[in-house]
């Protein structure tokens, strides 16, 4: 959510940061903006505009700095506005903040020693600032900073320049991601990994409660206490080929159609020919243990229910989906011994966090499964699974989920004493893909007939159901279209009474054991004046089926039967001219509870 870039060296910092903050932009923002260092006049000029980060680029009126700072903002506390953009200075002018996450106590403070000061902004971060100047009128800027940290409740990424050493920039973080990245040419620092691409050559990931201190060829790593601390930094090996959208007029458009191209690379480097290569202390350890528990949420805990049915079928573990949010501050009666999967796709997930630290403290086993393998939470579980879906930029998650599912599959089998060929069937899925994503622009008039309501059903049994929770988060997300996925049998109970003429009711259909039930229940509504729309299997198909997929293995049906609710949402949205890359008040990974 948001993002944060910083840059101090040799080259442009303007360039670099505005580059860095283009490349967050898919995280979800509401305006931006940025310092930098005017080396003409010796000071630094903040820019900061509500909007796109477009906005703020043409109100840029410097070319070239040797230091800059960066902020998308993500509104947590004040209006969006200029006002309220990121960076703050201090009223005295010396210290100017860039901030991602929330200040818990930020009245407190304000009330506790700013009493008669009027605050330029209704943000929670510019108490930060006013603290630190307050501070280093009696001693050094690092000092202050840190006294300061301390006080502070929440979460934060932070970036502190003191106007008066402007070689030097102060980094600190508790909660939020930062990373700080290192090239012969100068030092980058990143709320994701993305903003480091093309610019660093290594880079450190920070743990919480660290403080850094960076000038132009390298920094310091601190506790809170002021103590030195050892790092190792990782070569930076991401390339940025698949950051570009290529021929595809949006990266939605492009992540589904990566999605066959996704599920090859899981099988190439989660199988060596037959056998499947996940660490056997992974194996081992969910063995030891008598009941998983799933925490994830949105898309990701859909994945997590299709996870549930696969580990329950293949190995016989009984599984519990929970949503990260829920299980945090309401924990259930967990068993005997239980091991626990977080689904995360950007591994930065808040409410996963808070799950995961109560989880450490009771010693419980934790496996992370998620596409950013330097995550905060796959380097804080015991153990992690990486989607290797590359990165997905749209806020809208597509490849992600099928990756989830797809590596969710893997586990479960090799935790399973099945002897199906997994890795064929899911190559055979792969080219089921393909072949439906060849002729994808069909779904485009199905949009279009189907939903000209306000409203819209997905109807579904088993794994059905799920894909239909899955694919109406999809279809709210982006067409603001209000949606809902039901287990079909369920919405005669009460739901039936919202059908009218021409409410739209789609169904998935992919097993035989419920495709008569489900059709009966669509019959119900069409009875009712809904118009309905059939997703269905080669194998299961009847006269006027809208659309069918190729048959592959039932357990997998959820990688396939998805694909054409994605498209669904993604021309409903186009036809209704959204923003559908970046939809309205979300953002990509959501880093505050
Ligand atoms: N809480 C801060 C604000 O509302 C920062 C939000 C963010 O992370 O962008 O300004």
């Amino acid at each position: 959510m948001c993002g944060i870039v910083g840059y101090l060296g040799k080259d442009n910092a303007k360039e670099i940061v505005l580059n860095g903050l283009k490349r967050l932009e898919y995280r979800g923002y509401d305006s931006a903006g940025m310092s930098l260092f005017d080396e003409s006049s010796h000071k630094f000029v903040n820019f900061k505009e509500k909007g796109r980060i477009k906005i703020l680029e043409e109100s840029l009126t410097l070319d070239h700095s040797s230091m800059g700072i960066g902020h998308t903002r993500w509104a947590t506390h004040g209006r969006v506005n200029r006002e309220n953009a990121h960076p703050h200075t201090s009223e005295d002018g010396r210290f100017t903040i860039v901030h991602n996450g929330v200040i818990d106590n930020h009245n407190k403070l304000k009330k506790l020693y700013f009493e008669n000061h009027t605050f330029k902004s209704e943000t929670d971060t510019e108490v930060i600032c006013e603290l630190i100047a307050l501070y280093a009128q009696k001693m050094p800027s690092t000092d202050a900073i840190r006294k300061v940290l301390k006080m502070l409740h929440g979460s934060y990424a932070l970036l502190v320049i003191d106007h008066d050493d402007p070689n030097t920039l102060y980094a600190a973080k508790f909660k939020s991601p930062l990373l700080i990245g290192k090239s012969d040419n100068g030092m980058v620092i990143g709320s994701d990994m993305m903003a480091l691409v093309g610019t660093a050559d290594n880079y450190l990931a920070l743990d919480d409660e660290t403080f850094l201190r960076v000038t132009k060829n390298n920094f310091t790593l601190y506790d809170l206490d002021g103590e030195v601390l050892p790092y190792q930094m990782s070569p930076l090996d991401i390339d940025d080929f698949s950051s570009e959208k290529g021929e595809f007029d949006h990266y939605m458009l492009k992540e589904i159609h990566e999605q066959p191209a996704v599920l090859r690379r899981i099988i190439s480097k989660y199988f060596n020919d037959t056998t499947i290569h996940i660490d056997d202390e992974i194996i081992n350890t969910i063995k030891s243990h008598d009941r998983i528990h799933i925490l994830a949420a949105g898309t990701s805990m859909h994945a997590g229910l299709i996870g549930k049915g696969l580990l329950e079928s293949f190995s016989n573990i009984p599984t519990e989906v929970h949503i990260a949010s829920e299980f945090a501050y309401q924990q259930p009666l967990l068993g005997e011994k239980p091991f626990f999967i977080l689904i995360s796709q950007s591994g930065e997930t808040a409410d996963l966090r808070a799950c995961l630290v109560n989880l450490k403290k009771a010693q419980h086993k934790v496996l992370t499964i998620t596409n950013v393998r330097t995550s905060t939470l796959a380097r804080e579980a015991d153990f992690a699974l990486e989607l290797h879906a590359g990165p997905e930029i749209a806020v809208a998650s597509t490849k992600a989920y099928t990756a989830q599912i797809a590596v969710l599959s893997i586990l479960a089998y090799a935790l399973s004493n099945q002897s199906f060929d997994l890795k064929r069937e899911l190559s055979e899925t792969a080219q089921a893909m393909e072949h439906f994503l060849d002729k994808y622009e069909v779904m485009e008039k199905f949009a279009k007939d189907y939903l000209q309501k306000p409203n819209c059903f997905y109807i579904g049994r088993g794994s059905d159901y799920y894909v239909g929770l899955e694919a109406a988060l999809k279809l709210k997300e982006i067409s603001y279209i209000q949606t809902e996925g039901f287990a079909a049998g369920e919405l005669k109970h009460g739901t039936i009474a919202l059908i009218e003429e021409g409410t739209p009711v789609i169904a998935i259909i992919s097993n035989d054991k419920t495709a008569e039930n489900t059709r009966s229940n669509l019959s119900e509504v069409k009875s009712r004046g809904a118009k309905t729309l059939t997703i269905t299997f080669e194998s299961l198909k009847e006269n006027g089926d809208e659309i069918v997929l190729d048959n592959i293995n039932p357990s997998l049906s959820p990688l396939l039967t998805v694909i054409p609710t994605q498209l669904i949402a993604y021309y409903a949205a186009l036809h209704r001219g959204h923003d559908i890359d970046k939809p309205r008040n979300l953002a990509k990974s959501v880093t505050v509870e």
